[in-house]
């Protein structure tokens, strides 16, 4: 791997170190980011005493009390659900049972179960507080008057109850036709478009199930999405990456010429190779670095991991949770059973409630934070991971808590490098104690 960077740890203090940057002190506990002379960098590991040493012993035991804990993820703000579990592409790496139906190909979810089991879980939901609810599939688009009926008599329910609801809609872009962009507009979506890149690519690992590419479609309908993008949420795209499609530099050339607000390079879940991960990682960095070139802060926060970082330090909030799994968020498929997470749909087991029920027996063994629940109490970067990916630690692990190690080794260089860029951007912006 070619990131070089340099990751040194006292106590509370981490210091952050790449060729040709200057280094920069993080306080794991506050959240606190600060530039550090070469000096303090080396005092980090430097056994002797110094003046240096002790001003950074002193910053590693000052505990802020502004810092926020974690109480974002208590409790049910969020709901994916799998209007259908059937797809028109045959996506290489398909995780959803390799085509979209996660084994049980089922074409429509039952609307009049559904609402009422909406009902039923925006019950849940205090007035004043605000939900989610994001339409998945297979292809969601295969069944929108599935989307129309449901976002319709969720937002009946929501303004009875107040509760402030926003939509999103995972797309592979291929359907997009005029009257699904009429819906998608109506419910101000926020869309996430499935794109892993140019179309020498895309084609490849993404075909219809003719075998044909898919490409021309998607960038037809991602056109349409932003010539009406003042009458969406927002539109952003993502792609799987790793021994496939290694490529992220091109994919990033690529995305930034489409006119979308976001991109998301998403590590293929089913990976389990240390040198694929290094190489992912160290193409992020370059892209990371391309970014900051062309545009600083705004280009580098429109790649989704870089602005997620940037939220936590600016907010000074605590991610104690990588995702709110069982906790602020569940799954349904197109049963109308419901489970913690995307990824586990189908696996009988793994049912936390159905289409009346919801079982908090179940439920309690997600209850405690994340961090916690995956032993990640000495990882420097534990408030800004949040624990990580259940299922991609059980993938590798074979146990949701069991962390793998890939993973971390990732995350903690990507969250160096958003660190080292953070400190950059503020810099510019205010003038900032140099220890
Ligand atoms: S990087 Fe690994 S050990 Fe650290 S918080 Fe994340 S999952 Fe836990
Ligand atoms: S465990 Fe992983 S895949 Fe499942 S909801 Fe959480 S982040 Fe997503």
């Amino acid at each position: 791997m070619d990131t070089n960077l340099g990751i040194q740890q006292m106590e509370n203090i981490v210091g952050l170190s790449r060729p040709g940057e200057a280094p920069v002190g993080f306080h794991i506990q506050n959240l606190e980011v600060a530039r550090l002379s070469e000096e303090a960098l080396s005092a980090l590991h430097n056994p002797s005493d110094s003046d240096v040493k002790r001003q950074l012993k002193s910053w590693s035991q000052e505990i802020s009390p502004s810092v926020k804990s974690d109480q974002l993820r208590k409790n049910l703000r969020s709901l994916s659900l799998n209007v259908t579990q059937i797809c028109n592409l045959h996506c290489k790496y398909c995780a959803a049972g390799g085509d979209g139906s996660y084994g049980d190909p089922i074409k429509k979810i039952s609307v009049e179960k559904t609402i009422p089991q909406l009902r039923f879980l925006l019950e849940k939901v205090p007035a004043g507080e605000s939900f989610k609810i994001t339409f998945l599939g297979g292809e969601p688009l295969l069944y929108p008057e599935a989307i129309d009926m449901i976002a319709e008599s969720a937002q009946e329910i929501a303004t009875q109850k107040q509760i402030r609801l926003s939509f999103t809609v995972v797309t592979n872009g291929t359907l997009l036709t005029d009257s699904n962009v009429d819906l998608l507009c109506k419910l101000k979506a926020h869309m996430t478009i499935s794109l892993d890149g140019p179309a020498e690519v895309n084609d490849q690992l993404r075909p219809t199930k003719s075998g044909r590419g898919s490409t021309d479609l998607v960038l037809n309908g991602i056109q349409k999405l932003i010539s009406r993008k003042s009458e969406l949420g927002s539109v952003g795209i993502s792609g799987v990456f790793g021994a496939r499609n290694p490529d992220l530099i091109s994919a990033y050339k690529f995305y930034s010429s489409l006119g979308v607000d976001w991109f998301d390079f998403t590590y293929d879940h089913l990976e389990t190779r240390a040198e694929v991960s290094r190489d992912f990682t160290d193409q992020l960095f370059q892209v990371a670095d391309l970014a900051w070139k062309k545009d600083k802060e705004k280009a580098l926060r429109q790649i989704k991991v870089f602005d997620h970082y940037f939220q936590l330090l600016d907010s000074q909030q605590r991610n104690e949770n990588y995702c709110g799994a069982g906790k602020s968020f569940l799954m349904m498929d197109a049963r109308n059973n419901l489970y913690t997470c995307p990824w586990v749909v189908g696996r009988s087991k793994e049912v936390v409630g159905t289409q009346d029920t919801l079982s908090s027996e179940k439920l309690k063994a997600y209850e405690k934070p994340l961090v916690e629940l995956n032993n990640c109490g000495s990882c420097w970067a534990r408030y800004l991971c949040g624990g990580g990916c259940m299922y991609i630690h059980e993938n590798k692990t074979g146990s949701k808590h069991r962390v793998d190690e890939n993973f971390c080794e990732r995350t903690r260089n990507l969250i160096g490098l958003a660190l080292l860029y953070y400190e950059k951007s503020r810099s510019q912006l205010e003038e900032r104690q140099t220890l």
